[in-house]
């Protein structure tokens, strides 16, 4: 006998709806399609896998036909075929993968979702929509979406699953976020989620004093908002690698934070803060490395596809 398992992700075939700036440095592309009706998370900091078409491309080149049936369902990057003949396929054609967040998702009356909204960094993007070379082809891609462009989305087809990281323990009292622009749809999306009263203190970090947004809460949170370059006038570009560490240091060592035995620590955005964020966090306030949840998101100097080779 055999039993059905549903599979926690699979591939989604979607379409560009529209999209919204948000400030400097951020752009919201609302997605589409009728596939996206078993698209399913719990939200909360929700990773997906975006597939990418190069310029002059109509459509993202992933060899679905190679291992998946209908439904086309997987285990994530488990190297079936699909994997293996999109890692095969030259350059210049492979569509490019890159991770990002599930900000928001909207559902019809039966429960089936009709639209997922990600928020993009436009790094390397001028203000005037200018993209300059060190721009990568995500952010690139984004600056210019518009209605009808296709990519392929590897997401969830149930609520909860692996690539939500964001699980603070049952017991507790204290919820402490760091995120900088690229986990800013991560650290809002929770926002959003957490029980009302909760007692919670979170600090971002963006480019641009245009990128501070309403976040909306039920939680008893404090927020902190650091602009990490105003002084220059090289737009969303140019901000992010100013500095190498995070802004908030100082002002977390300084911090006194309310009394608490149960924290939960939530970090993530470029991975060389991260470090040192969950060095402070661990090692300076002693608290157990269990209860703190850290992810790079991306690293200064290196495409996603070089942080993966390193691991
Ligand atoms: C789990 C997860 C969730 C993520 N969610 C989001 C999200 O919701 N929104 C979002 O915008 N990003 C998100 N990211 C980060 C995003 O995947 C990376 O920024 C990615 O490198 C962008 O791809 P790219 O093609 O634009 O640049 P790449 O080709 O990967 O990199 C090209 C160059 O740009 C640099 N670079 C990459 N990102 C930035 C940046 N933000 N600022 C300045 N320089 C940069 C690189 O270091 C490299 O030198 C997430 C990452 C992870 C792992």
């Amino acid at each position: 006998m055999t039993t059905a398992v549903a599979a926690p992700f699979r591939f989604f075939a979607l379409q560009v709806a529209r999209t919204r700036r948000l400030g400097p440095s951020l752009v919201r592309v609302t997605f589409n399609g009728p596939e996206l009706r078993d698209f399913r998370s719990d939200g909360r900091d929700q990773s997906l896998s975006l597939f990418l078409p190069h310029p002059g491309q109509n459509e993202p080149a992933v060899p679905l036909e190679l291992g998946w049936g209908s439904p086309r369902s997987s285990e994530a990057e488990s190297g079936g075929g699909w994997w293996q003949g999109w890692r095969e396929l030259p350059d210049d054609v492979r569509a490019v993968m890159r991770s990002y967040t599930l900000r928001e998702l909207r559902a019809d009356a039966g429960g089936h979702t009709t639209e997922i909204d990600i928020d993009f960094v436009l790094h390397g993007v001028t203000g005037e929509g200018e993209v300059s070379a060190g721009a990568g082809p995500a952010s690139r891609w984004a600056a210019r979406a518009a209605a009808g462009d296709r990519v392929l989305l590897l997401g969830p087809a149930l609520p909860d699953n692996r690539a939500i990281r964001f699980r603070p323990p049952g017991d507790t009292d204290l919820v402490l976020l760091w995120a900088d622009e690229t986990a800013l749809p991560a650290a809002a999306a929770v926002l959003e989620t957490l029980p009302a009263g909760t007692r919670a203190r979170v600090w971002l970090e963006v480019p641009r004093s245009g990128d501070i947004q309403d976040l909306t809460t039920g939680a008893d949170a404090e927020i902190t908002w650091f602009v990490r370059d105003e002084a220059t006038d090289a737009g969303a570009d140019a901000a992010p690698d100013a500095g190498a560490g995070p802004m908030a240091l100082d002002s977390l060592r300084a911090a006194e934070l309310p009394c608490t035995e149960r924290p939960y620590v939530w970090i993530a955005g470029e991975a060389g803060c991260v470090k040192q964020l969950r060095r402070h966090f661990v090692g300076e306030r002693g608290i157990d490395r269990r209860r703190v949840t850290f992810v790079g998101y991306w690293r200064r100097g290196l495409t996603e596809e070089q942080l993966r080779e390193q691991g």
